[in-house]
């Protein structure tokens, strides 16, 4: 008798050490949203049951990586810990120089200061939101070329994929103008969709033709490894640690934010094998993250990051880590919710617009679907559509749409186990068929910018 494996099915981990979850009943969330001016960023944490604002530093550590923490070397300069997270970083990516920093805009800061020179243009699959504001704000244009199967809407098992086709005619047009090309492994802009070995190689091949070096924000960079495996010809039988080290043998540097696939709670870096411009980030970094072997970071924190990196590529933890996003959006889809499909490797993403079809984008239906997630299940999503990507003309007053009316549901890593998603997935199908009862929403205020952080808002009736 031969009964089906565990692996993929169940959490490849127990809990060894809890926190309490905060649960509240209905008519307090009501009250409680009310007074935070219907905003999730102004809720206290200590008002939500499912935090799935971010998987951003709200991983669960290990018992190895806690471990490892009370070893931490604090010395200033060169400290033990330092040369653990140094070597662990090049063995990942090969690359020569590693510069820890507190976080992964704090790489990109750096990198952009120390590479860029005004009227410049950094190309990218997609840019993150940070990484963008960190090019423009060295003078730089941050151009995006997505795969052609996001504007089609057609779904890909590789959606994070750069276009190549508008890579060349950019980089035979503007050769001059383009100083770098940035790889976002997976895709976060566009959903955590995955970029495919070929399309990382052949960007390569193309940034080397044209003398552009090729950089990876591999926030990411072990569930686009996974998807690799799983999804690309030729990777199946491939360890995850080749997959990860083929990946980034085709960049000339990396940045990453070591809080997503480190499982870490603060941290970053970047990873280059240029000399220069490591020296040159290596003298700026002074003014601000701290000296170059700890980078706003304390020994502890690399000690948890060495030990988080390796960990990130266990086949078992990514295996459960993708099939249960997946679970989650599923779960979502059969309730009679509007998904982004594919399902990405880090969030779930409703589609508020397709979902909520009476609500027009200037009454913000993305908003109004994460307060009721929040009033009536105490999931705390966030809104990924015209508060956060559109714009009031201060002129005119006339509001700028987005594109997509999205709601995201990031999971933290290693957090909430499967009874969790079953019973938001249950609560989601009994709101299902009270969503036409729902109302859009105004603005009461708005800052001139990131306005969906501050933001307060009206419910309309
Ligand atoms: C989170 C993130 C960043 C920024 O990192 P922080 O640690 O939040 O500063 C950059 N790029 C990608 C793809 C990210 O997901």
């Amino acid at each position: 008798m031969k009964l089906p494996s565990a692996k993929t099915v169940i959490e490849p981990f127990r809990i060894k050490s809890v926190e309490p979850m905060p649960i509240l009943e209905a008519p307090k969330r009501k009250q409680l949203i009310k007074d935070a001016s219907y905003n999730l960023f102004l809720l206290p944490a200590s008002a939500v049951t499912f935090d799935l604002l971010t998987d951003s530093g709200t991983s669960a550590m290990s018992a190895r990586q806690w471990g490892a923490m009370m070893v931490g070397d604090e010395s200033y300069a060169g400290s033990s810990s330092y040369l653990k997270f140094e070597k662990t970083v090049q063995d990942l990516t090969g690359l020569e120089h590693v510069i820890p920093t507190h976080q992964g805009r704090s790489a990109e800061a750096l990198l952009m200061t120390a590479m860029i020179k005004p009227g410049e243009t950094v190309i990218g699959n997609t840019h993150f939101d940070t990484t963008r504001a960190n090019i423009e704000n060295a003078g730089a244009k941050a151009l995006d070329l997505p795969s052609p199967s996001i504007a089609l809407g057609i779904d890909d098992d590789f959606k994070g994929n750069i276009d190549l086709t508008k890579l060349q005619e950019h980089l035979k047009n503007e050769t001059n103008k383009v100083r770098a090309i940035i790889i976002t492994i997976t895709n976060n802009s566009v959903g955590g969709q995955p970029v495919s070995m070929e399309n990382i190689r052949n960007a390569n091949e193309l940034a080397k033709s044209y003398n552009i070096p090729l950089f990876l924000d591999c926030a990411r960079f072990a569930e686009n490894a996974y998807f690799i495996k799983i999804r690309e010809n030729g990777y199946s039988d491939r360890s995850i640690p080749s997959i990860c080290k083929e990946m980034f043998s085709y960049c000339d540097g990396a940045i990453m934010s070591a809080k997503k696939d480190a499982f870490a709670n603060i941290g970053g870096f970047l990873a280059i094998n240029n000399l220069e411009i490591a020296s040159q980030i290596r003298s700026l970094m002074v003014l601000t993250e701290g000296f170059p072997t700890y980078g706003g970071l304390a020994g502890r924190d690399m000690e948890a990051l060495a030990v988080g990196l390796k960990e990130i590529q266990e086949e078992d933890y990514l295996s459960y880590r993708i099939r249960s996003v997946e679970y989650f959006g599923k779960g979502i889809e059969a309730a009679g919710l509007k998904v982004v499909t594919p399902i990405g490797g880090h969030a779930v993403y409703i589609d508020a617009g397709k979902t909520l079809p009476h609500i027009p984008s200037s009454q913000f239906p993305g908003q109004s679907l994460s307060v009721a997630l929040y009033e009536h299940i105490g999931i705390r999503s966030v809104e990924v559509g015209s508060v956060m990507l559109g714009h009031r003309d201060p002129e005119t007053g006339k509001e700028h749409p987005a594109p997509q009316e999205l709601v995201r549901l990031a999971m933290p890593r290693r957090v909430y186990t499967q009874s969790h998603v079953d019973y938001m997935v249950e609560m989601i199908h009994y709101l299902a068929p009270h969503l036409a009862e729902l109302r859009g929403f105004e603005f009461s205020y708005q800052a001139r910018f990131l306005r969906h952080f501050t933001a307060k808002f009206k419910k309309l009736t």
